[in-house]
């Protein structure tokens, strides 16, 4: 069997054409675009990459996104004070802390403060308390990513078997709950799982966000099943690859993500999604779901 490839990049720009129209109406109605701003304690080049790429995207589809800029020396008043700030600021609907934050600086700390209304990633305590409790909520934004393309690409979930390798706060954790509320059945695998490929072969879905590059085999893969790959590790000679073995796993899996190109792609399209959707429900404009991947009872 050879795999269909799932196109990351061209369902981002399928959901960029449904937000452009959806920020329109917002801005007309608001007379201001919805506002954005990403905080960055400098010190992390990666996260210099990933800000570049989400203020991209948001001045493509019409997001007011600004960069706030913290020295690596910034204490942990200065970083509470500036959230404070945004979260009663009225031209900001969404707020996101770039991650890693160096040492000093308490990620709980982040999570405890960004007012629940404007986290667009699904960081608070708040956000995922509600998604435990099938209640609707701003999701982690990969999480939400594989959501968009397992809704997009195979709606029916209800009674697949998805296995998912990993267990982190960002991936697998808030996966679980996602594909719980889809009524699949679902397994979650880690490091000290015994036995790896006996979860993974009865996988009609398998989802790898483990960090370990082309750690699934074809041998691992049921036939036909549809494989997620959210993995992304830089190779010494440059680029990136996978989680998942692609070469081989094309030969056996019915539809398969590539790295890059698959999930990477979606996940800043989906937090400005969630901008969207914080700034609709901040003016109460919005009452019923926006997003495919919110969830309810
Ligand atoms: P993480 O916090 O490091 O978690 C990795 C998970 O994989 C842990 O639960 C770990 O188990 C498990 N694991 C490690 N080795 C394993 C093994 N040999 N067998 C089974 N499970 C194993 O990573 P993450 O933040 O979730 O990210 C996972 C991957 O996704 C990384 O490659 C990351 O770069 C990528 N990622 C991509 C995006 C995107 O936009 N596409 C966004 C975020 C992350 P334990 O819990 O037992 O340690």
């Amino acid at each position: 069997m050879t795999a269909t490839i799932i196109d990351g990049r061209a369902l981002g720009m399928e959901i960029r054409a449904e937000l452009r129209e959806d920020i329109r109406r917002y801005t007309e109605a608001q007379g201001q675009a919805p506002g954005l701003v990403i905080v960055r304690v400098e010190g992390d080049a990666a996260s210099g990459v990933y800000t570049k790429a989400i203020l991209r995207i948001a001045s493509d589809i019409g997001v007011q996104a600004r960069l706030e800029a913290l020295p690596v020396t910034a204490s942990t008043d200065e970083l509470h004070a500036l959230l404070l700030h945004l979260n009663s600021d009225s031209a900001t609907q969404g707020i996101i802390v770039q991650m890693p934050l160096p040492p000093h600086l308490s990620q709980k700390m982040v999570a405890d403060t960004i007012a629940m209304e404007k986290d667009i990633d699904g960081i608070s305590p708040h956000s995922a308390g509600n998604l435990f409790l099938g209640l609707p909520s701003f999701l982690p934004s990969t999480a939400a990513a594989v959501m968009e393309i397992l809704e997009r690409t195979h709606p029916s979930l209800a009674g697949k078997r998805v296995v998912i390798l990993g267990r982190s706060n960002v991936v697998g954790k808030p996966l679980s709950m996602m594909l719980l509320q889809k009524n699949a059945t679902v397994t979650i695998c880690h490091s000290r799982t015994f036995n790896l490929p006996f979860f993974t072969k009865q996988a009609d879905v398998l989802i790898a966000a483990v960090g370990r590059p082309n750690m699934v085999t074809a041998d691992m893969v049921r036939p036909g099943a549809l494989v997620i790959d959210v993995g992304i590790n830089a190779k010494p000679e440059g680029g990136i690859v996978g989680d998942v073995d692609f070469a081989s796993v094309s030969e056996v899996a019915s539809a398969l993500t590539p790295t890059p190109g698959g999930v990477g792609p979606l996940t800043n399209v989906l937090l400005l999604k969630q901008c969207v959707e914080a700034a609709w429900l901040q003016i109460g404009g919005r009452t019923k779901d926006f997003s495919a991947s919110r969830q309810t009872l």
